[in-house]
């Protein structure tokens, strides 16, 4: 599962969210909440990513799996191609996660962005992003150490009753049950022979 996309570098952190006003009925005027809220330049920014991201989705839409992105976690590792140096690359990071939202992915709490390298084209400032699921499940390794996990788990008496001990490590909680791998919880399966008849 692999998704190459190639979008704009959003403008200016600042230009992008502005504070957000409520009214205050004791004071009778306006006043700075604690929250940010995207500008009209800060919509039409996300638009943009949005449509892009769209498009070359479609070309490569046998690559990905959306629905997999609702339960699993994925690196989006990003190259800046910056117009000028002096540029911030964590600038770019909430608007490219929040416009890929509900397009690219279901949710970005699942994604680990990771830049690779920050670069300078001045005729053609790009982000290029590179989307695919992480190389470990849970909190149980890499995938041939979850695999080992698992193939334990089922020779134990709980595995067939939807373990919540495994399916926890799974999504990446930590437990004090399981300790390099080794499950304190284990017990094994009693297996009960039918003897033949005649
Ligand atoms: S109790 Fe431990 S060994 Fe048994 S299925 Fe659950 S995680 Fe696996």
């Amino acid at each position: 599962m692999k998704l190459r996309l190639q979008l704009p570098v959003p403008t200016s952190l600042n230009q992008l969210y502005i504070q957000k006003y409520e009214w205050n009925a004791k004071l009778k005027m306006k006043i700075p909440s604690n929250v940010k809220i995207l500008s009209k330049e800060g919509e039409q920014c996300k638009k943009v990513i949005q449509q892009k991201a769209i498009y070359q989705m479609a070309l490569q839409k046998e690559n990905w799996d959306y629905e997999w992105t609702k339960t699993g976690y994925i690196y989006m590792d990003i190259i800046c191609y910056f117009s000028r140096r002096g540029t911030d690359c964590d600038n770019t990071l909430k608007i490219l996660c929040d416009s890929l939202q509900g397009i690219i992915y279901d949710n970005d709490s699942r994604v680990l962005p990771r830049f690779q390298r920050v670069l300078y084209d001045t005729d053609c400032p790009r982000l290029e992003v590179l989307l695919h699921e992480v190389n470990y499940v849970g909190s149980l390794g890499t995938k041939e150490q979850a695999e080992a996990f698992e193939d334990v788990c089922r020779g134990c008496q709980r595995y067939t009753k939807n373990c919540s001990i495994l399916k926890s490590a799974k999504s990446g909680q930590v437990q004090t049950q399981i300790h390099n791998n080794v499950c304190s919880e284990f017990k094994e399966k009693i297996t009960t022979k039918i003897k033949k008849k005649g």
